[in-house]
């Protein structure tokens, strides 16, 4: 396969790194694993927003740029490349606004969509709950309809950045009698309505980027539902497809991929760099080789996109794969280091600011996150082999 890109797409990466270079060199942020998801920044969410570049795919009426999945994917990657705290608007333009276009009213459509294009609008992913994660139709928030509203009971978990987020996008149980795939809704909410409590879910690396989410009475207006009223789980299959499809699987930690090739150029080790020693290049470059087969995945699935199809068995088959790269890379790493690798960022010694351990813990989670490797398994499977489903 001949896999070019235009001259605009090109010159459309170039811009991007200029952007992100200068501001790394004016010291804005240190590059760091998972500031797609853990990098919370406002000014720079709305530096991004005054570029353009938050809701490059969306039609140019909701003020979005109308440009292709891939020319999304060059802006995404480069933001990765260089560790940009992104979080703010991530979830947003990944997928939520994806979900308004689709779904939304004409209302909902004119007054969310700017409000993320702007950088305003941090929207977090309120699916999971205690009993309900890969059988997400088991949720148990209830959203009961009154007269001029819904009032939710519940309590979602592992709600990603739900500390900083100012809406939420849920789903919550409409029909209690009906099937449980029957049965739910989806809402975007604010998340200052009274009833509302968020609390922080620290995480093996110390992390709070994730949060628990408690809706006492919450009322929320009717007009808050998102599309059609108990088809809310259906809805959700399609949204994952685009949850799944990113390079932030890939490339969430590329900063230490970065840094460990460095650190074994510039790292001497009993007289020699650490670069010379047989095992360390074969390492390196088995990462190498392992990095660019997910590159090649995760730009089929911006390619089906922009054929206008959801990428279902090509999403699953590029997240599965690429968050084993992350875990590679991060077992790598703290092989190459050796005893250092166990220093986390407080240390003086530690190398490469503490990337290694943390990327070693945080990596787990992201064969969890958005379907687990199992379930993604299972799709692959059914899906794209065309097994019967297991007994
Ligand atoms: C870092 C992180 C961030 C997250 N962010 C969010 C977020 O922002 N919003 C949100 O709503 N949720 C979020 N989640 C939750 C995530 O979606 C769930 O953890 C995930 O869906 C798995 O659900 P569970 O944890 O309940 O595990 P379970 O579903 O209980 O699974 C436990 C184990 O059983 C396996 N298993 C379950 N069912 C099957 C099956 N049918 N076939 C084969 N194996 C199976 C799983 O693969 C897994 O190994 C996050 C999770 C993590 C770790």
């Amino acid at each position: 396969m001949d896999f070019k890109f235009t001259q605009e797409q090109d010159k459309f990466r170039q811009e991007v790194r200029e952007f992100l270079g200068e501001e790394l060199r004016q010291g804005k942020w240190q590059p760091s694993c998972d500031a797609w998801i853990q990098g919370y920044s406002p000014e720079f969410t709305k530096k991004v927003a005054r570029k353009g570049w938050i809701g490059l795919t969306w039609p140019r009426e909701y003020g979005g740029q109308g440009r292709s999945h891939i020319d999304r994917l060059i802006y995404t990657e480069e933001m990765l490349r260089y560790g940009a705290p992104a979080a703010c608007h991530w979830f947003a333009d990944r997928q939520i606004g994806g979900a308004i276009l689709r779904y939304g009213t004409e209302e909902q459509k004119k007054e969310i969509l700017p409000r993320i294009i702007r950088g305003e609008a941090y929207v977090g992913l309120g699916m999971s709950e205690p009993e309900a994660g890969s059988d997400l139709a088991s949720v148990k928030t209830r959203a009961a309809e009154t007269d001029d509203s819904y009032v939710l009971d519940g309590q979602k978990m592992w709600t990603s950045c739900g500390m900083f987020m100012n809406y939420l996008y849920l789903v919550a149980r409409t029909d209690p009698e009906a099937p449980k795939h029957r049965g739910l809704s989806e809402f975007i909410i604010e998340t200052d309505l009274p009833g509302i409590t968020i609390t922080p879910t620290i995480d093996i690396t110390g992390s709070t980027a994730w949060a628990e989410v408690f809706f006492d009475g919450v009322r929320v207006p009717r007009k808050s539902l998102i599309g059609e009223k108990n088809r809310g789980f259906y809805q959700i299959v399609n949204q994952l497809d685009f949850e799944r499809a990113g390079l932030e699987r890939l490339m969430g930690n590329y900063p230490l991929f970065d840094a460990i090739i460095r650190y074994a150029r510039e790292t001497d080790w009993n007289g020699l760099p650490l670069c010379k020693d047989t095992l360390v290049r074969h390492k390196l470059a088995q990462l190498q080789v392992e990095f660019e087969v997910g590159w090649l995945l995760t730009y089929r699935v911006a390619s089906v996109m922009d054929d206008g199809r959801a990428p279902n068995v090509e999403a699953a088959m590029a997240k599965a794969y690429s968050t084993s790269f992350e875990q590679h890379l991060a077992s790598a790493a703290m092989d190459i280091l050796g005893l250092y690798g166990q220093l986390v960022a407080t240390s003086k010694w530690t190398p490469m600011l503490g990337m290694a351990p943390h990327s070693y813990f945080g990596s787990k989670g992201y064969s969890l996150q958005a379907g687990t490797s199992e379930i993604l398994r299972n799709i692959l499977a059914t899906r794209g082999l065309g097994l019967p489903a297991a007994g």
